[in-house]
Order: C-alpha cells, then structure tokens, then sequence
C-alpha cells in the first residue's frame, strides 16, 4: 500500500515553533494580546489593507463583516450558489437573505453576468468567494457594485495569497474574510480574519467581535448586543508565522498544481480549474471537473482514491439546495460542479513521485463513452 496521500495539511517550519514557544512564554501578562497585534499587522501590510480583526474562525469573521456592513432582515444579498456552507450561514445569521447565482464554469467563481440578473430594489450586497483560491472576476465585480450602489465583501477564506492583476484578492471589496482552518494555505487550528479599508466599518467590526464594548461607561461597559469573536493570542502566534511565509506556502501550492497540471492536460476529458490571465491562484485546493465524454461515476472516482490510500474530495453542493435554506435555483453549471468536480490532494508534505501516484490512479480508472 501507497504511503497516505492526505488531502490538505500545512508546512510547520522551527519558525512556526519558535513563534507558538514565544506566545506561550510571552504572550500573557501585558504582553498578551501582542501576536494577534503583530498578526493583523501582518495582514493589513501583505494585503495593503487600513484594517484587520482576528477571530476564532473564518465564519466569525464573515459574519463580523455582514454585521457591521449592516445587513438585516429584508435585505437581498447575491451570493454564490457554489461555496462551504459559512458563506450563506453567515449572511442568514444577520437576517437578511442570500440569492444564489451561478458560477463561471472556468473557474468556479460568481458569474458577473449572473449577478446582473440578479439585483433588484432589496438588493444590499454582493458576496463572492474566491473558490478554492483561484480570484473572481473583481475589476466586473467591483464596477457592477458601483453602478447599482451595492456593498461587496470577499469570502477570500481559502484565498490568501492569490492576486488579480497584480492585487491581493480580500483587499477589493467593503470588507474581505480569510480563515487559518487546518486545511487551508496558512494555519492556526481553527482561524480567521476580517478585514476593510472603512474606518466606519472598523468601528463595528470592533464592537461587534468584542461584546459590544465602548468607553462610553464603566469598565466592562457594554453599549451593543454583541460576540466574543476575538482570537486566542496563542493561536494568532502560530498564524503569524505562516502568515510572514505566505509566499512560501504559495509556492508550494504552485508547485503541486502544475506537477498536476503536467499529467492531467494530456488526458482527455478532464477540465482543470484554471487562473484567468493577470490572475495568480494560491491553488488551496486544485480541482477538475470530469467532463461528459467519461462514463466513470465521480463518486466511484473518489472511493478507488480511498482503496488507494488517496484522500481527495468531491466539489460542493450547491448550498441553494440545503433542507436550511430550501431555496430553488436552477444554476446549471454549479449543478454539473456538484456532481463532477473533484478537488484533488494538495497537502504541503507531497512530493511529485506523490502526485504521479494521484494522476496514475485517477487515469487508470476513468472509462470513456
Ligand atoms: C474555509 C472556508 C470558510 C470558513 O472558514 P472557517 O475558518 O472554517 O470558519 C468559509 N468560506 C470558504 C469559501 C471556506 O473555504
């Protein structure tokens, strides 16, 4: 049997030792919240963003960004229907409503097309992911925002990293969340960050993370129902030290997507997620859909993987379709996503011999028509 190829996993060098030691010797006493200082520093300095928050995850952080943009009951947010469940989770916990619309079938990002479709007089915001860390259409995105009047925050969680035209994607719209999870680019366990270039929306931001606390009164004074979404400065120690090796750990994304990129061009039918031109993707999790010339089942594709000691994962399902949200939408292209699409492993410890065994195995079972 194959060593085990998992699916995601970080780089943890000795610098990402040395910071957690540094946090738990140092980061208590009047000194313990300065990883998470040093941490959203960090981040405003690599994205060229004014403002940061962290939080215990990327949900909290998404939601901390539909909170103090304002969002609430009656509001109509297009969302894509393609995404983990926290990108519509998050717009339902303020109250207002998520309209989903169909992803571009290139790279599995909002279509801008779709969104056009989509707005009407509730219409508040637009709230895309840059999937799997490959960038959404912003410089559409960002002009259709501005001629409707419309907000636009950036599920970035998987994306940090990746660029649009030589800009970092989560630094486009009002407000733009990334998430340290295990699984994703740069880790902390569990992780997140907010992020915004508006002072007023800072404003919130902190007031809402941090249990509606002002100085307006007393000491624990609290002025606005609010969350304790803060992050942990232990665990901002650990994200530091990956977030200062950011370009490191794309580079290895990289690297692993184009060992892929080698073997799986040359078979047919098998479309790659690509990044458009002027774009750079992290490539957190590289993917390909099985197109209509294979008769092998995705499902079959992905359980030969687990026989194989492979762990690879299907794409989404459309989150349109959840017993939570029961919503219909027809969104064709994430229907073929979420019955085709495979994201393939990409964890940091895989070497190419790795990556030949995934592509060898994935060729060796797909039958065509
Ligand atoms: C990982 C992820 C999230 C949530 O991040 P957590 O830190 O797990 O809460 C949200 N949206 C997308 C697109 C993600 O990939």
């Amino acid at each position: 049997m194959h060593k085990k190829i998992s699916f995601a996993g970080p780089s943890i060098t000795q610098k990402e030792i040395d910071s957690v030691m540094d946090g738990v010797k140092n980061g208590f006493y009047e000194t313990f919240d300065q990883h998470v200082k040093k941490l959203e520093k960090a981040i405003c300095d690599y994205l060229g963003r004014k403002y940061a928050i962290a939080t215990h995850t990327g949900t909290l952080a998404l939601h901390t960004a539909n909170k103090s943009l304002g969002l609430k009951a009656g509001d109509e947010v297009i969302c894509t229907d393609f995404s983990w469940v926290a990108t519509a989770y998050s717009i339902l916990y303020t109250g207002a409503t998520p309209v989903f619309v169909d992803i571009d079938p290139d790279t599995w990002c909002i279509d801008p097309k779709k969104i056009r479709e989509a707005i009407n007089e509730k219409t508040k915001a637009i709230m895309l992911v840059h999937s799997f860390g490959v960038p959404a259409e912003m410089d559409e995105i960002m002009q259709i925002a501005k001629e409707n009047n419309l907000m636009v925050v950036e599920d970035a969680c998987p994306a940090l990293g990746a660029l649009y035209k030589g800009k970092k994607v989560g630094s486009f719209g009002d407000a733009g969340c990334f998430s340290f999870h295990g699984a994703k680019i740069a880790v902390s366990g569990e992780g997140g960050m907010f992020t915004t270039d508006r002072e007023d929306v800072f404003e919130w931001a902190k007031l809402y993370s941090s249990m509606g606390r002002t100085d307006s009164g007393a000491t624990f004074w609290s002025d606005y129902v609010g969350y304790q979404y803060t992050m942990a400065n232990l665990t901002a120690s650990l994200a530091l030290a990956q977030v200062l090796r950011i370009e490191e750990l794309v580079a290895i994304k990289r690297q692993i997507f184009s060992w892929y990129d080698e073997r799986l061009s040359k078979i047919a039918g098998i479309k790659i997620v690509r990044e458009k031109p002027d774009t750079r993707a992290n490539y957190c999790y590289p993917s390909i859909l099985l197109e209509d010339n294979i008769s092998t089942e995705r499902d079959f594709v992905l359980s030969t993987f687990k026989e194989n000691n492979i762990h690879a994962r299907p794409a989404f399902p459309r989150m349109s379709r959840f017993p939570t949200l029961e919503m219909r939408y027809d969104n064709p292209v994430a229907t073929e996503v979420e019955k085709r699409g495979i994201s393939l492993p990409s964890a940091a410890n895989l070497n190419e011999e790795d990556i030949d065994y995934v592509c060898t195995t994935l060729k060796n079972v797909i039958k065509y028509k």
